[in-house]
């Protein structure tokens, strides 16, 4: 079988299909694995390029058959929030701690964090087997254990109602409901528009926790890739699949520059949007996944900068003042002039990450998707943005201590890994019915083709295109 492309959900999908007995080749246009999990090396420092806050382990120790509690770190203090008055919540991992911090802090009830993380853990746990981990939609699915199971969730999914209102209602603190919104960016959306329903994503920090591997994020690209092959995969690396050639709705071959490879299955991890543009343009795309609006996208830059910085953790938020502005520019394709900056510094665990007495920093803004604005002008707007908040929440100025600069933005992360108008998500989960309007992953166009990664079901971030894999996996029977 031929497998297109070694993101994060074609390397689970190649472990998979290996340990069934199949003969996997994976065709990446790319010089490394991992797509948008990447890496950069400049003059001693290293970057993650993408992905930084990585949950739900367990789905890649299953893929790896090891455990992972020596190799990755589990964090006690998840995220540092920083607020232009001088305000620092230290979100813990514990929950019991957190909300502590949070009624020390902001004066939030403690009660109020508990109440709302058991709601996002009940909402969790009643419908990610259905929604996240099967075949969306199938009739079998609906009527199996996992569709009852998340029925009795159905009167609390608030999915008519928007994650921000939400958190209105829960917290009467302004910054309590900014630090809980914030998780709508997780997968792309705006909280002021993103159903309710995704509240559930902080239970994945708070409840369950989250990892950092000691070689950073970039090294899961790295054990999956290395597991596939001692499995027996083989890797063409910068070999972009051209075209899927069918007879009827049966994909026999894969063509490439180079080569032609003979196939009896075809699995692509490639942006759903380009498949349908570039790999099968015989087919157009559904009508129904045509325009629909895409996730956010990001403007991030890497400074290897000559200091540290002992106020920051790995993970550090300092918001904007007004997040509905932010918000409110990014639907218009443009940047509002106070921006939320997340700050991530690997070589705080990762020492290697950078020199002695240097750190390397990723910071990164939220984006709009690429509409073809003046990306010049925008990154120079970020980067300006950036560096002042920084000086005025942080008391640094990091301007002159930059030794390595690098970035990224919507059409360069196009360029490198196909993600359609840059976008980092696939598409948008502001719709309340988004859930049911990904591509699916397979579709009976094509009797041997299946489809995994952030743009199909069940979307994007780590642990969903790690599932989608896990979905194709149960589909293809041997
Ligand atoms: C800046 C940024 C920050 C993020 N932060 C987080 C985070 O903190 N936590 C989280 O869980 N998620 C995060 N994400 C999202 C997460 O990275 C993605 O959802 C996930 O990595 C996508 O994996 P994928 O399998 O869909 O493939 P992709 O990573 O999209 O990779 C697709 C691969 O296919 C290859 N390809 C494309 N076309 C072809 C072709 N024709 N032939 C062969 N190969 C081809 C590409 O080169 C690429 O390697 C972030 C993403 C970005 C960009």
């Amino acid at each position: 079988m031929v497998i297109i492309g070694a993101g994060i959900a074609g390397l689970a999908a190649a472990i998979r299909l290996a340990k069934k007995g199949f003969a996997v080749r994976v065709l990446e246009a790319g010089s490394q694995p991992g797509g948008k999990m990447s890496e950069i090396r400049k003059e001693g420092f290293r970057f993650d390029t993408g992905p930084s806050l990585f949950t739900l382990p367990h789905l890649v120790e299953e893929l790896l058959e090891e455990k992972l509690s020596s190799k990755y770190h589990k964090l006690n203090l998840i995220t540092r929030y920083f607020w232009e008055d001088g305000t620092l919540v230290n979100a813990w991992a514990e929950a019991d701690k957190f909300a502590l911090e949070m009624e020390h802090v902001l004066g939030v009830p403690a009660s109020a964090v508990h109440k709302y993380l058991d709601e996002a853990r009940f909402l969790y746990e009643h419908t990610a087997e259905m929604f996240i981990f099967n075949p969306v939609m199938s009739l079998k699915t609906l009527f199996s254990a996992a569709g009852l199971h998340a029925l009795k969730a159905l009167p609390r999914l608030k999915a008519f109602r928007s994650m921000h209102s939400y958190h209105e209602q829960c917290f009467s603190n302004p910054k309590a409901v900014q630090l809980f919104d914030r998780f709508a960016t997780y997968n792309g959306s705006d909280p002021y528009k993103a159903p309710a329903t995704l509240t559930m994503i902080p239970h994945l920090e708070h409840n369950l926790g989250a990892w950092f591997p000691q070689g950073g994020i970039y090294q899961i690209a790295q054990d999956l890739e290395n597991k596939a092959k001692q499995l027996g995969v083989s890797f063409h690396h910068n070999e972009a699949a051209t075209l899927i050639h069918f007879r009827g709705k049966k994909a026999y071959t894969v063509q490439t520059s180079s080569n032609t490879y003979e196939t009896d299955l075809v699995i692509s991890d490639v942006d759903i949007a380009r498949v349908y543009d570039h790999l099968i343009p015989h087919k157009p795309l559904p009508m129904r996944y045509i325009n629909r609006p895409v996730s956010s996208s990001a403007i991030i830059f890497y400074w290897g900068i000559r200091r540290t910085s002992p106020m920051l953790d790995v993970h550090n938020i300092l918001f904007a003042e007004d997040y509905r502005k932010e918000f409110d520019a990014l639907a218009n394709g443009t940047l509002a002039d106070d921006l939320t900056v997340y700050l991530f510094i690997s070589s705080k665990i990762v020492k290697s990450d950078a020199p002695e007495g240097c750190e390397n920093w990723f910071a990164m803004i939220n984006a709009p998707y690429d509409r073809g604005q003046n990306w010049n002008e925008l990154r120079l707007k970020a980067r300006n943005i950036i560096l002042s908040k920084v000086q005025r929440i942080l008391g640094m100025d990091i301007s002159k201590d930059i030794l390595v600069e690098d970035y990224a933005d919507p059409p360069l992360i196009a360029i490198k890994t196909g993600s359609w108008r840059g976008a980092l998500y696939g598409i948008s989960s502001n719709d309340p019915m988004a859930a049911f309007l990904r591509h699916p992953n397979k579709v009976s166009a094509f009797s041997n083709v299946y489809f995994v990664g952030g743009s199909v079901h069940p979307g994007g971030g780590i642990p969903l295109c790690l599932a989608s894999a896990k979905i194709v996996d149960k589909l293809i029977k041997k």
